[in-house]
């Protein structure tokens, strides 16, 4: 069986200080069954022909390949804005690090693997709600072009498991460049193990910015593209309509992916201040809250390197962050609406549509589709339907229609421009409650529909044109539990 998984194993993670991880060995979930796999994420991991029997004893914790030593991670954090020193790997384990034929280093985690010395009052589980949804918007985000962590394939049992009500347990093979969260930073620098922490920042640089190691000050280089990586990562949320919902600084890659996924949303109708997390009765994680705990969570990392960088470093590094959002934000906005290279002025215009749509609840993924078929000539488009006040829509659109006539772009490259920048299709929550409801008769027909149609987001797919309706009124506003 071992063939089909021809790896080669280097557990880089595991020659850290040894107070970062926990050796466990994971406890198989029973009877299981493969519900989804992700292809492309297989071909990433030249994983050849793998039967869905070999895929489920492997990534349902029943057995081990040779050269996995499965370990818990050890780190902390600040959720929801209060430090938690007791956090760790309460129910994932890194399985092992491969480095395929490209050279390329993934790191194997396996979510649900059962208790560690971290699971505090849980039971190590993960149920098979929270982990399809976590498959399905990690493989979404992927194909929206948004720095993500993958997933291999989603593993279901007929364990069952308590949150709210009885469901079952899963697991699910998570595939990232790296599990370091900012919260391994917080861990070493809140428990003063300084050497330790030296370590956990030299090896980042070695595997994971290694251009910074040939600059002239690593450690600043290093903090100051986490800075430009987060930023990014987050203007990219921002331009595509997403909710994280649980930013906590434990929920952060050092490697700016998205990372750890709850009860996100894709935003429907275009709310800003859209709380997605039904437990965050502070609204600390609103839809436009998010640029600004982008910086306060790199604020708590900071802290962490300033037994190696100066107050001014840190500063001069932090200060970046705004510009980096802003320019990445206004780059992705501008394409939204056909602009090649918005500038400082297209603030206005990008700002007036979007207020419009807030007042009007105007659904924000198909207004942006829509408008790439405005006809400038008769003024029509189907952007226009979604607005209550057609009269404001209109007057944008003449204000539109003079900046873009400063363009040189065809109509047909603008089309094409706005089409490859305006996803068709998102994972509304609806959407993901009706795959998860049927798989959790043992259905998974739909899951794997969905995952289909959301790999090639931008395309029109005809055959799939439903999915991409307004969600209807059972499926809006609906409130996603964090438990997971
Ligand atoms: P999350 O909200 O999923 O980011 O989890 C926050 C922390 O709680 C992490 O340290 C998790 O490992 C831990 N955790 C969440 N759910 C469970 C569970 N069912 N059993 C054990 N630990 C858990
Ligand atoms: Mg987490």
């Amino acid at each position: 069986m071992q063939t089909i998984f021809d790896w080669t194993f280097d557990n880089s993670y595991a020659r850290l200080p040894d107070t970062l991880f926990s050796r466990v060995t994971p406890s198989p979930i029973s009877n299981p069954r493969l519900v989804i796999r992700s292809t492309d994420c297989a071909q990433l991991l030249e994983i050849s022909d793998s039967t869905d029997e070999s895929l489920a004893a492997y990534f349902s914790g029943e057995a081990l390949l040779d050269g996995m030593q499965p370990l818990a991670q050890k780190y902390t954090g600040h959720q929801f804005g209060a430090y938690n020193p007791e956090l760790g790997d309460g129910r994932g384990l890194l399985l092992g690090e491969i480095v395929t034929r490209n050279k390329q280093r993934w790191d194997l985690h396996l979510k649900g693997a059962g208790l560690t010395p971290y699971s505090r009052m849980g039971d190590g589980r993960a149920v098979l709600r929270s982990s399809i949804r976590e498959f399905l918007a990690s493989e979404a985000l992927f194909h929206l072009h948004i720095p993500t962590t993958r997933a291999l394939c989603v593993i279901s049992s007929d364990e069952p498991v308590y949150r709210e009500t009885q469901e079952t347990a899963a697991t699910l093979l998570r595939v990232a460049q790296t599990h370091l969260r900012f919260g391994h930073f917080e861990y070493l620098f809140h428990s003063n193990k300084k050497d330790a922490l030296r370590s956990l920042i030299d090896y980042t640089i070695e595997h994971h910015y290694p251009e910074c190691a040939k600059q002239s000050d690593p450690v600043q280089s290093l903090f100051r593209a986490v800075v430009h990586r987060t930023a990014t990562m987050i203007a990219h949320w921002q331009a595509v309509g997403f909710a994280h919902g649980v930013m906590n600084t434990d929920n952060f890659s050092i490697v700016g992916d998205t990372f750890d996924f709850g009860p996100y949303a894709f935003m429907d109708s275009f709310n800003p201040a859209l709380i997605c997390n039904h437990s965050d009765w502070q609204g600390r994680y609103a839809f436009n809250k998010q640029p600004q705990i982008g910086l306060w969570n790199l604020n708590c990392l900071a802290m962490t390197f300033s037994d190696y960088l100066s107050r001014e470093q840190l500063i001069s590094a932090l200060q970046e962050y705004d510009d980096v959002f802003h320019q990445h934000y206004m780059t992705l906005l501008g394409k939204k609406i056909g602009i090649a290279q918005a500038q400082e002025k297209d603030a206005e215009l990008i700002g007036n549509l979007l207020s419009l749509m807030a007042k009007t609840g105007a659904d924000y993924s198909r207004t942006f589709r829509f408008l790439a078929d405005l006809d400038v000539e008769k003024r029509t488009s189907r952007a226009r339907d979604e607005f209550n006040d057609v009269d404001a829509f209109d007057q944008w659109c003449e204000t539109y229609i003079d900046r873009m006539s400063d363009e040189d772009i065809s109509a047909d490259a603008r089309v094409a421009l706005m089409n490859q920048s305006n996803p068709k299709f998102i994972l509304r929550n609806y959407l993901a409650q009706q795959a998860i409801a049927d798989a959790e008769q043992g259905d998974y027909a739909e899951v794997r529909r969905l995952h289909t149609l959301l790999c090639h987001p931008f395309d029109e797919q005809p055959e799939f044109g439903h999915y991409a309706d307004l969600p209807p009124d059972w499926g809006r506003h609906m409130e996603i539990s964090c438990s997971s």
